[in-house]
Order: C-alpha cells, then structure tokens, then sequence
C-alpha cells in the first residue's frame, strides 16, 4: 500500500480526511508519517523480567484491596510490548474491558489504535496501562482511595517497563500522575516528569472526549507529533543512541 494512501487511511480513521483532500499536494506539517521502522535497542533501559511481570499480573488479578473486586469480571493489567519506549496511561476498564480483561478494546480504543498508528506505533510497539484496574460501577470516576490502592500497581509496571515517555489520556490519568487539579488544557504542550526517575510525561485528551468533541482530534494530533518529536529527541541523547 503507498504511503500516501495509507496516510489518508490513517486520517480517516481520525476524521481528519477533509484537511487532506483541499491541500493534497503539500507535505502537511500535521499529517502522520508512515509507520516508524522498528525502534533501535533502548540503551540505559533494563526492562524487567517476564517472571517479574508474571508475578506482578498475578498480584493484581487476585487484588481485594478496595471494594472494587466485588463487582469486576477481572482485573484488566495492561498489554503491549514488555520493551516498549512510550506507557500509554489511560483511567480505568470499562464495560468492554471488564469483559475482555485488555485495555482500551471498546469505541475509545478503536480510535487510540487509530492515534498510535497515524503517529507511527501500532498497537503491540506501546505499552498501554490505567491508573485503576478493575472497572468503577457505571463508568464514574475512580475514587481517592480506589486510585491510593490501585496506583502502587502502576508504579511496580512503570519500574518494570522503565519507558522512555509516558502519555497520560484523558484528565483523570494526568491529574493523577501529576498530582495536580489543573485542567487538562493547561498541561498539554509541556513535558512534565514523573516519579522519581523523572520519566518524560506528556498529556493528551481522553479518545472518549474525543468522539464526543471531534473538533478536538486535531489538538490530540499536535499532541501524538509532540511525543514522537520527544521521543526522537530522547532517543538519540540516550548513551549510544541515534534519532
Ligand atoms: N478508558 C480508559 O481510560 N481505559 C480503558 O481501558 C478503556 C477506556
């Protein structure tokens, strides 16, 4: 497939296909790019073991810490690729992924495939993560106390994954990690920093809000080239690494 159809495939998917159509000709500084070729080897980055992450998955699936457990299918983990330089962090499972025990497989993660992909990553090249594991009772919002005993589960995937970048969705996910209330549109377009190894952490809108607000796609699409620019940048700063 050529790239130029692909690329208009991606957009699409993204409802952006209008922006390419009026100025086909011109090299579109918005538009996503071909998917990347594979990442080079992560130098400084020792991710953890498949046993760490075993008995890890195996700690949150028979997780009772808050009352959460009572109602969940099961626990949802994460998925992605053990060595995957960018986390991205979502809120917590809903209906679907109660059912299906995987991250961001409903409506919203159709269209998070569609934004990973346009920038470059398909689905299995990230990591994909929530802030909460089991499902909140009709989609409300986690608790205070549901995200104190659910997060030291995120910090044990984020030592283990050790990733180069982190992409927070949505406002629940960056208020969170950042330990802020500052409205979502006031810490997109800046690289914050998390934990204590200050890891890299960029916020976008949550794919939800975007298929409520489309108008918004095109800030989230800012957003994904901002990752990727950073991740290059990160990328060849790294000791023997090349952008
Ligand atoms: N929304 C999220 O924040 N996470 C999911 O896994 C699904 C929907």
């Amino acid at each position: 497939m050529g790239r130029d159809l692909r690329s208009a495939q991606y957009l699409e998917a993204l409802g952006l296909e209008s922006w390419v159509l009026r100025r086909p000709a011109a090299p579109l500084a918005w538009a996503p790019s071909a998917p990347l070729p594979p990442p080079p080897p992560l130098p400084g980055r020792v991710p953890g073991s498949a046993a760490d992450w075993r008995a890890l998955a195996d700690e949150v699936a028979a997780c009772v810490r808050c009352r959460l457990h009572e109602r969940r299918t099961q626990t949802v983990f994460g998925v992605g690729d053990p060595g995957a330089e960018l986390l991205v962090i979502g809120e917590a499972p809903g209906a679907d992924e109660d059912r299906q025990g995987e991250p961001f497989v409903g409506r919203s993660g159709q269209l998070l495939n569609s934004m990973l992909l346009a920038a470059g990553w398909p689905r299995a090249r990230v990591y994909i993560a929530n802030i909460i594991k089991c499902r909140p009772p009709d989609n409300r919002d986690p608790l205070p106390e549901e995200v104190r005993c659910c997060m030291p589960y995120l910090h044990r995937q984020i030592d283990l994954l050790g990733p180069r970048l982190m992409l927070a969705v949505g406002r629940v996910a960056a208020q969170t990690l950042l330990a802020t209330d500052t409205p979502i549109g006031k810490l997109r377009g800046a690289v914050h920093h998390f934990g204590t190894r200050g890891t890299p952490l960029i916020v976008t809108y949550h794919p939800a809000y975007l298929l409520r607000s489309p108008r918004e796609k095109r800030r989230a699409w800012d957003d994904l080239r901002f990752v990727r620019r950073e991740l290059a940048c990160r990328r060849a700063a790294a000791p023997g690494g090349s952008a």
